[in-house]
């Protein structure tokens, strides 16, 4: 843990082990903090927090661009933990880095645009204008899934806008945050400005969060159920709130699209992170007059896919993050068969001596999917590709929007009135016109509905974490 700028190393009673979740093998010992810790850390940032709120927007700039510097010179070691501790494939551990890194990048430059504006009076002797404020002091809570890039699309904008920050990582992934903690650290981040506790048990810290009056904002990224309790609880001490939360994804493939090129994008979207993303696929609608040369390409790509340990050479299917998800996984494809699903590959753990002590399933397509599977409804977070196809007489956006979810949807089509018209009518936060990436530090990302609440990223991730004080003035 970090706490005030010291580090607190682990002692055989107070400590928990990270696993590599593709051996099962135990990495290192981590503190396990608690309520009290919590508390400690909620006083350095606030004790900090005066002094960090009116350092000049160009020192934090400064400061946020030599921790861009620092993580970067260490993206390889970074990269290497991350394969190991989470299990995605170095070359997109790597990537990931590199997109934590732009979040330093992107908020040190936006520390300077923090503009209030001039408004004008329908009384002539009165002016408006409006200032920006920091918050105050930030906790934030991130998920194992994207264990770096998590953590700092919520401390950059922070810092850049003068907050202090309490974060407590994912049990999952703690050497993760403990790597991001320390390349900041020795980036200049002063004492007390960024606070990080780790903990076996996320539910004593949380409880500190939402009820301490000394935390005037709650940033979370993970699951609807968690989001949902932490909003309500802090709304007893109106903390300010955003929440990055769980999506189900719809992938359409219009019959004007190139069943081939979208079946290449459909496998590379939903297998990247073993489909533990949040704007992974998880209902790819296409249309029935090319059903057919979809699924053979993309269960053509899908078995080619080799499953192991991210930091095997040729790897791109590491392991889930543990024994439950695999569970999950394989519930949601035995139901799915029995409700008349096909499995075109995959469809089964994979238990060969290699993927024993690891949480491994194998890469899965299923056809014919229908709305009455659970699949069709809840997020898989796994390596399952559910193929839906679709005829002109349905109303496909319909069909696209009846979740409870609203994060990510893409859409395969060559017409630019097709493209308007998802635009417009898909209800989700993020979408993708043949084009399955459609993130980055510079654009905002959230989601409607159960997906949760506010933006990260872009303009709009600033002002997450700033207030807007109007002032009138009377000339006299
Ligand atoms: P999770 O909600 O179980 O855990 C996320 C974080 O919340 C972890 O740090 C965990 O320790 C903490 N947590 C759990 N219970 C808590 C409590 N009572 N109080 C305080 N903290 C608590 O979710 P997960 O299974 O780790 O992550 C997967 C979910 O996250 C998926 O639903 C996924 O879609 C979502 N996710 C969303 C985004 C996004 O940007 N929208 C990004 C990544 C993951």
């Amino acid at each position: 843990m970090f706490i005030n700028g010291e580090w607190i190393i682990p002692t055989d009673e107070n400590s928990f082990w990270s696993y590599d979740p593709a051996t099962g093998k135990r990495i290192a010992k981590v503190v396990d903090g608690g309520a009290q810790d919590a508390e400690k850390a909620i006083a350095s940032a606030t004790e900090a927090f005066p002094i960090w709120s009116q350092t000049t927007a160009y020192r934090r700039a400064e400061i946020l661009k030599d921790a861009q510097g620092t993580v970067m010179e260490r993206a390889g070691e970074m990269a290497n933990l991350m394969s190991r501790e989470q299990g995605k494939p170095l070359k997109a551990a790597l990537n990931e880095v590199r997109y934590a890194a732009d979040f330093l990048g992107w908020f040190s430059e936006e520390a300077k645009r923090n503009y209030g504006c001039t408004i004008p009076s329908a009384r002539a002797d009165q002016r408006f204008m409006t200032v920006k404020a920091a918050v105050g002091v930030v906790a934030a809570i991130t998920p194992w899934n994207y264990p770096v890039s998590m953590i700092t699309r919520k401390i950059a904008p922070a810092l850049a806008a003068g907050c202090t920050v309490v974060l407590k990582p994912a049990e999952a992934t703690p050497l993760c945050a403990i790597a991001m903690f320390e390349a900041m650290s020795d980036a200049g981040v002063p004492k007390g400005v960024i606070n990080l506790v780790t903990a076996q048990d996320p539910a004593p810290i949380g409880e500190v969060f939402v009820n301490d009056p000394r935390v005037s904002k709650i940033t979370f990224t993970g699951s609807t159920r968690v989001g949902r309790y932490l909003a309500s609880a802090a709304g007893q001490t109106m903390k300010r709130i955003s929440l990055e939360l769980g999506g189900h994804a719809p992938f359409i493939v219009f019959p004007d699209a190139d069943p081939v090129h979208a079946a290449k994008g459909a496998g590379l979207v939903k297998f990247l992170n073993t489909g533990q993303a949040c704007i992974s696929p998880n209902r790819m609608f296409v249309h029935e007059s090319i059903y057919q040369p979809f699924i053979e390409t993309l269960s053509e790509r899908t078995q080619k896919l080799k499953a192991g340990s991210g930091l095997e050479q040729g790897v791109s299917i590491g392991p889930l993050v543990n024994e439950a998800a695999v569970e999950k996984v394989e519930a949601q494809v035995k139901d799915a068969i029995s409700q008349g699903a096909a499995v075109v590959c995959g469809g089964h753990r994979l238990t060969e001596e290699a993927f024993t002590n690891g949480s491994f399933f194998a890469p899965t397509v299923l056809s014919n999917v229908t709305p009455e599977m659970e699949i069709y409804r809840e997020e898989t977070f796994g390596p399952v590709a559910a193929v839906i196809p679709f005829s002109d007489k349905d109303d496909i956006f319909a069909m696209a929007n009846d979740t409870h979810y609203g994060l990510a949807a893409y859409v395969y089509t060559k017409s630019l009135s097709r493209s308007y018209e998802a635009m417009e009518k898909l209800r989700f936060g993020i979408i993708g016109i043949n084009d399955i990436n459609p993130t980055s530090a510079a654009a905002p990302f959230g989601g409607l509905n159960d997906s949760g609440l506010g933006r990260e990223g872009g303009i709009e991730g600033l002002e997450e974490y700033l207030e807007t004080k109007t002032v009138g003035l009377s000339l006299v």
